[in-house]
């Protein structure tokens, strides 16, 4: 007799990982996190998925932080095809992988992972999903800004290697662990050692997180990038406060909502331009389709979705 399917739930755990009951179609796609509910990838990669005819689903999984070793021994068991990792697990995961390419190495996270021959391999789309996003979102190429990171977490780490690349006028980072922000500047020091010119202020700097440190760089950047988790709860303030923004600045927050997070609700109060990270989200996930399966990714599908 054919065993019957299980019903999809909302978000699976590591207990349904342990006693796999799949569904129809399989899913052999995940993002794990903690938190993990808000995530809309399922619904962006799902629609990639039917719109190409890939027969297989796409699910959130909560893992905490020290089930990490345990779900991807699982998932190369399963033999899933791939997964995102979203906060808190793309720094930690590297230690867990069979192999990670150089972008991700040398980001030091990794946000896609793709079975291969049974080992699991790391990616990064993070950053080049950002500079995509900025391009989108305020016609500019992160070469010609002066820009602004705060955090230095696995995604501001992507964000701040990005603008580094691609030659981007002068990198502020600011991050509540002074250290960490001085640690991420260092490791992008030799990008930052061309002839752009800028009279006093430094090209490349780790600054405090603190009002005063906002207040001069606000004046000396032209992007401001919010990536760390404050206001991904709604009654989160906003990382800078509203009376320090300032019309000139083009603010993102790679936070996604579908209503304004605190810190676009601060920059629109301040007059300036502002976009959420819903636009980073799509082109980090239609790299990581194009990672799974060495195809275009529909990207007005996926866009639609996550409308
Ligand atoms: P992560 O690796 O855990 O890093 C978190 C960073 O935020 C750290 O630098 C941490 O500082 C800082 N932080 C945490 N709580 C803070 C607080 N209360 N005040 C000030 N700083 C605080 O997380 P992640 O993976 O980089 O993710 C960061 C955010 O980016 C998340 O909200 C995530 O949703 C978003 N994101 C969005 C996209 C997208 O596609 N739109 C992609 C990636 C990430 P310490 O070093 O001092 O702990």
């Amino acid at each position: 007799m054919k065993k019957k399917r299980a019903s999809q739930k909302e978000v699976y755990t590591l207990a349904d990982l342990k006693s796999w009951r799949d569904v129809d179609p399989a899913i052999r796609l995940a993002v794990f996190g903690d938190p993990v509910e808000h995530s809309l990838s399922p619904q962006m990669q799902n629609a990639a998925l039917k719109h190409s005819k890939i027969d297989t689903q796409y699910a959130r999984f909560h893992i905490l932080q020290n089930e990490l070793r345990d779900a991807f021994d699982l998932i190369r068991e399963l033999k899933f095809i791939g997964v995102n990792l979203t906060i808190p697990h793309k720094i930690a995961a590297l230690e867990l992988l069979d192999l990670v390419d150089d972008n991700a190495k040398r980001v030091g996270a990794a946000n896609v992972l793709k079975m291969d021959n049974g080992k699991l391999h790391g990616f990064n789309t993070d950053g080049r999903g950002f500079s995509r996003a900025v391009r989108e979102e305020f016609s500019v190429d992160l070469r010609d800004l002066r820009v602004m990171v705060l955090g230095a977490g696995g995604a501001a780490r992507a964000i701040a290697r990005q603008c580094a690349k691609e030659n981007c006028e002068r990198l502020a980072i600011a991050n509540s662990t002074f250290e960490k922000g001085q640690q991420l500047a260092d490791s992008l020091r030799n990008f930052f050692e061309g002839p752009k010119v800028l009279g006093p202020v430094a090209r490349l700097q780790a600054i405090p997180w603190d009002e005063r440190a906002f207040q001069f760089q606000i004046a000396n950047v032209d992007l401001v990038v919010n990536a760390t988790p404050v206001g991904l709860n709604r009654s989160d303030p906003s990382p800078i406060p509203s009376r320090l923004l300032a019309p000139h600045v083009m603010v993102y927050d790679a936070i996604y909502s579908e209503k304004r997070t605190p810190l676009v609700s601060a920059a629109i109060e301040a007059g300036a331009r502002a976009a959420n990270g819903l636009s980073m989200l799509l082109h980090q996930g239609a790299l990581a389709f194009e990672i799974w399966f060495q195809r275009e990714a529909p990207l007005e599908v996926m866009r639609a979705a996550i409308r």
